[in-house]
C-alpha cells in the first residue's frame, strides 16, 4: 500500500457554514480515522413540518419564474459548486470515505455541477398529441408542488443533486433528508445551491430515520424521490398509500456481469475491476456477481486478483489512495460476514478476505472469491463492499438464467470481443441498464433506473424531468 502526500484539508469555510456547536449537534466521524469532522444539526419532525410549510409557501413564486430564469439560477448554482468543488470533495472524502482521485470525491463534486447544468439545459416542450380540423390536444408538463428527497450514504452529494436538480428545474420546491451517516456532504452541496435560490425553495432536514418516515408520510408532499435499500423502499410505498405521493424508487442492486468466451481479458481488466470496486464496492450499480466462461475463468480471476493486490488502499484524503474504507461499521460487518460464510461454504478466497486494521477500523482488503456458486449469501445478497464472487459457467443459457434469477434488477453487463453477440445477451438480461464491456458508467443525459426489486421510475435526461412533473393535457 502506498501512502503518498496527504492533502491538507481545506474545508474550513464551507464546513463552518454547515456545522453547529457540539452541544446542539451530532458528531460526524471521519470514515477512515473515526475523528470528529464536525457536528451536524439534529433536526426534528417539527423542523420537518416547518420546512414543508416553507416549501409550500415558496413554490408558487418559484414555479411562476420562466424555465429560462430557473435555468439561469441553476447555472449560477453550478458555478458556485465548481468554485467550491475542492472543499466539497474534502468533506465527501472524509465523511463517506471515498478517495479524492479517480472515480472518487472530486469526481462526485464535479458530477454535482454537471448534473445541475444538465437539468438546467434539458427542455421539456409540450407535445402535440392530436391535431385535426378545429381541435388540438397538447401534453404539457407542470410542476408537482413539493418534492421530498431521501438519500443514502454512498454517493451522498451526487445522489441528492440527482433528486434536487430536476425537481427545481421543473418548478417544484424540495425538502431533502440525507442519510444520518452523511449529512455534511448534503448540507454542503445544498448550502452552495442556496447561495442562489430564494428562501424556502430548498431545505435540508438533517434527521434520522424517524424524520425520513415522517417525510415520506407527510400530507403536504406531492412526490418522494427515494434512493436507498429495497427494504426502506417498501416502507415508503406503504406510506404513499396515505398521501398518494408519486414515487421514484432507486433501490438496491445485485448486478450480474457475464464474460463470454473469446473475450480479450487484458483489454477488459481495468473496466471490469472498476465496475466492481468503484467507491470500494459501495455503489448501487456496481458489478456484484461475475459469471465467467470456463475457458477464461482462471485468467479473469488472476487479472482481478492482480489489480486488487496492486491498487492502493488508504484514507480518502490521501492523494495516493484509489480504494478507501467502508463508510460505516455496519457495512464492514456485512462484508466480513458474507466473506466468512462463503469461506465456510467451501469457496476459495484468492486475495484479500480480511480486514486491514493497520489502515483504520473500517478497512477491508479488496477481495476476490473463486469456486463459489449461487445459493451462498455473497452471490445472492448485495455485499456493498470490496468483494467479488466469480462464478464459473460452461453453458450461456445457464449463466443468463442465473443472472436473471435475482430479485433485483438495477444493472447488468456483458463482456465480449463480439459486440453483436454481447447485444444478443444484453437483450435477455432483466435490468434497467445493460452495459457492454463496462459497468456502472452514468451520463446525465441518459435515463437510469431499475426493474424488479431495484425500484421504478427513471432519473436523468428528459425522462428524469417527466418524473418530477404532472402531465397535463390541454385540448382546444
Ligand atoms: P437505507 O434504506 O437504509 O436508508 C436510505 C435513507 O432512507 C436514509 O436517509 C434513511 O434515514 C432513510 N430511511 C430509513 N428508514 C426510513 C423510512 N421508514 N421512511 C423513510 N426514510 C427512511 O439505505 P442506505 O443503507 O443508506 O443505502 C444503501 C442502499 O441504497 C443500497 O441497497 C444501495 O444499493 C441503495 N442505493 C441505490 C441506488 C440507486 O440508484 N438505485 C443508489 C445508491 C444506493
Amino acid at each position: 500500500m502506498t501512502h503518498t502526500e496527504v492533502a491538507e484539508p481545506h474545508t474550513a469555510g464551507l464546513l463552518d457554514e454547515i456545522t453547529v456547536a457540539a452541544a446542539s449537534g451530532r458528531a460526524i466521524p471521519d470514515a477512515a480515522t473515526g475523528e470528529t469532522i464536525g457536528h451536524a444539526p439534529v433536526h426534528t419532525v417539527d423542523d420537518l413540518n416547518a420546512a414543508i410549510d416553507a416549501a409550500r409557501a415558496a413554490q408558487p413564486a418559484w414555479a411562476a419564474l420562466s424555465h429560462a430564469e430557473r435555468s439561469r439560477i441553476l447555472h449560477r448554482a453550478a458555478d458556485e459548486i465548481e468554485a467550491h468543488a475542492e472543499e466539497l470533495a474534502q468533506i465527501i472524502a472524509r465523511e463517506q470515505g471515498k478517495p479524492l482521485n479517480g472515480p472518487g470525491a472530486r469526481f462526485e463534486a464535479g458530477g454535482c455541477a454537471a448534473w445541475v447544468r444538465q437539468a438546467a439545459d434539458t427542455v421539456l416542450e409540450p407535445e402535440v398529441l392530436f391535431e385535426a380540423e378545429g381541435t388540438r390536444s397538447e401534453l404539457h408538463y407542470a410542476p408537482l408542488g413539493v418534492v421530498g428527497a431521501i438519500g443514502p450514504w454512498n454517493w451522498p452529494a451526487l445522489i441528492a443533486i440527482w433528486q434536487i436538480a430536476p425537481s427545481l428545474r421543473m418548478g417544484n420546491t424540495v425538502v431533502t433528508k440525507p442519510s444520518e451517516y452523511t449529512p455534511l456532504s448534503v448540507l454542503a452541496v445544498a448550502a452552495l445551491l442556496n447561495r442562489h435560490l430564494p428562501p424556502g425553495v430548498l431545505t435540508v432536514v438533517s434527521g434520522g430515520r424517524d424524520v425520513g418516515e415522517a417525510l415520506a408520510a407527510h400530507p403536504g408532499l406531492d412526490k418522494i424521490m427515494f434512493t436507498g435499500s429495497t427494504a426502506t423502499g417498501r416502507r415508503i410505498v406503504e406510506s404513499s398509500a396515505h398521501n398518494l405521493a408519486r414515487l421514484t424508487l432507486e433501490l438496491g442492486g445485485n448486478d450480474a456481469g457475464i464474460v463470454l468466451p473469446g473475450t480479450d481479458v487484458p483489454a477488459i481488466a481495468q473496466n471490469l475491476f472498476w465496475g466492481i470496486f468503484i467507491n470500494t464496492g459501495q455503489t448501487c450499480a456496481a458489478l456484484k456477481r461475475l459469471y465467467v466462461h470456463d475457458s477464461l475463468y482462471d485468467d479473469v480471476v488472476q487479472a482481478l486478483a492482480e489489480l486488487a493486490e496492486t491498487t492502493p488502499m488508504g484514507p480518502g484524503t490521501d492523494e495516493g489512495s484509489a480504494l478507501g474504507p467502508l463508510s460505516t461499521r455496519q457495512q464492514f460487518d456485512v462484508v466480513s460476514r458474507l466473506v466468512e460464510e462463503a469461506r465456510a461454504a467451501g469457496a476459495r478466497v484468492v486475495t484479500g478476505g480480511k480486514p486491514a486494521p493497520e489502515l483504520g477500523a473500517h478497512f477491508y482488503r479488496p477481495t476476490v472469491v473463486a469456486d463459489i456458486t449461487d445459493g451462498v449469501g455473497l452471490v445472492d445478497e448485495e455485499q456493498f463492499g470490496p468483494v467479488i464472487p466469480v462464478i464459473r459457467y460452461s453453458d450461456l443459457e445457464d449463466a443468463v438464467a442465473r443472472a436473471n434469477a435475482s430479485a433485483q434488477g438495477l444493472g447488468a453487463s456483458v463482456w465480449s470481443a463480439d459486440v453483436d453477440e454481447a447485444l444478443a445477451v444484453a437483450a435477455r438480461l432483466e435490468a434497467g441498464t445493460v452495459w457492454i464491456n463496462q459497468h456502472g458508467t452514468l451520463n446525465p443525459q441518459v435515463p437510469f433506473g431499475g426493474v424488479k426489486g431495484s425500484g421504478y421510475g427513471m432519473e436523468f435526461g428528459r425522462e428524469g424531468l417527466k418524473a418530477v412533473s404532472a402531465p397535463k393535457v390541454i385540448t382546444r
